[in-house]
């Protein structure tokens, strides 16, 4: 575990849903179901599936913003938490480490206080984790604006006074004014047109090569992710159902899902991608999901066994995971 930063083992998290008005029928949905991986140090890791698939689920079980059913993880020599072995981190070890455990979230304009100035809301999170404080805390506020692409003046200034690309660039500088070791970008070009999302991508990559950051980066969008990312997982309704080095998931793709992720990229509209992808999402019961393949209904390739076998996540050729019984 020399060059791992991050390890996840086997982690769960449920929801239940009340089904009726007096909430006397209930569902459980697998929102993450026994994913399991590692991040080496200086790593992008792309989370990658459509909406609803469980990634922002397990970003934020990871950072123990929720807390998990099931599972283990450590982040350096740290175990975070062990569901089973009941051992979980002090909250105020967990203080501590949010230093080193940021997060950009998806949107820029939720995620920033509309009663705080710029350079306060930079500046809360250096005078809390590199506890320094006064005009020097604003300095450097200043300074990671400066390297994000804004003015200095932004410092002055409130939220609401600036576009969605610019509000990114804040939070991105808010995350890194602590100089975190590593960030998790929970789809944090999703809600920009397409001409900034190009720019946050750049400026992302520029500061993980400046700071030898490591990223858990997520998004619906394989298209996003080809510039940014190393590795792959792709993600169905709380599985990891393939993972994968960057170029040889885009040069090979296994998955029946990956292929079709892949095939909807050039649908240039987010509103005709969706439709495209979600075609069969209705039609499919419980039975299936408990019982055999969660892409059975909506697989091109989906047989009698995909109905009553759930398929084992394993290593197809070097490094390249798949869960799907033609490759059994
Ligand atoms: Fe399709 Fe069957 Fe593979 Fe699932 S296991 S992806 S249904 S072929």
């Amino acid at each position: 575990m020399i060059d791992t930063i991050l390890e996840v083992d086997r982690i769960r998290k449920k929801y239940v849903i009340e089904k009726s008005f007096l909430g006397r029928e209930k569902i459980v949905l697998d929102a993450v179901n026994d994913i399991s991986f590692s991040i080496k140090k200086g790593e992008c890791f792309a989370l990658v599936g459509e909406s609803g698939c469980g990634k922002s689920t397990t970003a934020r079980t990871i950072l123990k913003l929720i807390d998990a059913d099931g599972g283990k993880v450590i982040f350096e020599d740290k175990t975070l938490f062990d569901v089973e072995n009941k051992k979980s981190i002090s909250n105020k070890e967990m203080c501590r480490l949010r230093k080193d455990m940021q997060i950009i979230f998806q949107d820029p304009f939720a995620s920033l206080d509309k009663r705080m100035k710029v350079g306060q809301i930079i500046a809360e999170g250096i005078k809390k984790h590199r506890l320094i404080h006064g005009k020097d805390a604003f300095n450097i506020a200043e300074e990671y604006l400066r390297i994000c692409g804004m003015d200095k003046e932004a410092i002055n200034r409130y939220p609401h006074e600036f576009s969605g690309g610019q509000r990114q660039r804040i939070g991105i500088a808010r995350a890194l004014a602590v100089q975190p070791k590593f960030v998790v970008a929970d789809e944090p070009v999703a809600s920009l047109d397409v001409s900034i999302q190009a720019q946050i991508i750049n400026l992302l990559n520029e500061l993980k090569t400046r700071y030898l950051l490591t990223f858990l980066f997520i998004s619906h969008d394989l298209g996003v992710v080809k510039y940014f990312c190393d590795r792959i997982a792709v993600m169905y309704l709380g599985n990891i159902v393939e993972l994968a080095e960057k170029k040889d998931l885009f040069d090979n793709p296994m998955h029946p899902y990956t292929k079709m992720l892949l095939e909807s990229m050039p649908v240039s509209h987010p509103k005709l991608r969706k439709q495209r992808l979600s075609i069969k999402e209705s039609e499919m019961t419980l039975k299936d999901r408990e019982n055999g393949c969660k892409f059975c209904n909506r697989c091109l390739y989906a047989y009698e066994r995909c109905k009553n076998e759930i398929p084992v996540f394993k290593e197809i050729e070097g490094d390249h995971f798949i869960a799907c019984h033609l490759y059994d």
